[in-house]
């Protein structure tokens, strides 16, 4: 597990936007960074999930968050640019956005890839990841120092046989990672992509049906990277890809 000591409200007046915060890794992220004091903007597909991450949060006594249900699928351009706006309006500014969200497709051979499978899962772990990071960031640049966060996965930068737009994706996330912090180096925004690893979640699930899942770490087991570039001990931090185990 990456190495990294946690302490007691380090996110405090911290605004964070967490996307895919209704479940598996990035509900654990959400519940984790309020704990630590963070004010947590959970955004996300299903609005029911979305609802009992918030009660969560309240009731385990953080911060009130707020909660963005968004169709990473279906959403314009402009749905992102008046979400940033939205909140730089009611929290003047963001400290820091986890893009967390993605969908897995089929894991199929090359030659049998729907183009409906390949344009779905571009827009959601793509094309949208692209469209949130450019409305966002005049917003997290009004923090005095921001973390932006992608999440790649292993087959973002190994190809792997069946795992066709999945992995085409995330080979994008750490080009546009790149991209970015090359381009943001002198501002106030560091930006990263998390490798999170084989982690007990539905994706996982859905990705390996056969596999003994309790034999996998869960998602709290592999919070301390999320805290660590979220926190102010990785200001330095700017263009890598870190793993998460
Ligand atoms: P889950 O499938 O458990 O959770 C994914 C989250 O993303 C859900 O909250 C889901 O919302 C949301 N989401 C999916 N599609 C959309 C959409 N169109 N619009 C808005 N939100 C959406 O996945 P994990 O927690 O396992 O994965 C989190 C990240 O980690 C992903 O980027 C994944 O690629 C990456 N990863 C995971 C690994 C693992 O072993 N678990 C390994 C390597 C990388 P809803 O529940 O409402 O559908």
């Amino acid at each position: 597990m990456f190495n990294y000591s946690i302490s007691t409200n380090c996110l405090a007046q911290k605004t964070i936007l967490v996307t895919g915060a209704g479940d598996g890794i990035g509900r654990v992220a959400a519940l984790t960074y309020a704990k630590l004091g963070a004010t947590v903007i959970l955004l996300g597909k299903t609005v029911k999930k979305l609802e009992t991450v918030y009660d969560e949060i309240v009731a385990q006594g953080s911060p009130e968050p707020a909660i963005i249900p968004l169709d990473l699928k279906g959403a314009s351009k402009q749905n992102y640019i008046d979400m940033s706006a939205t909140i730089a309006d009611q929290f003047g500014q963001l400290d820091g956005a986890l893009l967390n969200a993605s969908m897995l497709g089929e894991l199929t051979p090359f030659s049998q890839i729907h183009e409906q499978i390949w344009q779905d899962v571009m827009q959601v772990n793509c094309t949208s990841q692209f469209l949130l990071a450019q409305a966002l960031i005049p917003t997290l640049s009004k923090s005095k120092n921001a973390s932006l966060i992608f999440t790649t996965s292993t087959v973002g930068h190994k190809g792997r046989a069946f795992w066709g737009p999945y992995s085409v994706s995330k080979f994008a996330i750490e080009g546009m990672m790149q991209v970015i912090a090359d381009e943001y180096e002198n501002s106030p925004i560091r930006t990263n992509a998390i490798n999170p690893g084989a982690t007990r979640t539905k994706m996982r699930a859905s990705a390996y049906p056969a596999e003994e899942s309790k034999n996998l770490p869960t998602p709290e087991e592999i919070m301390p990277l999320y805290v660590y570039l979220m926190a102010n001990d990785s200001l330095h931090v700017n263009g890598e890809v870190l793993n998460a185990q």
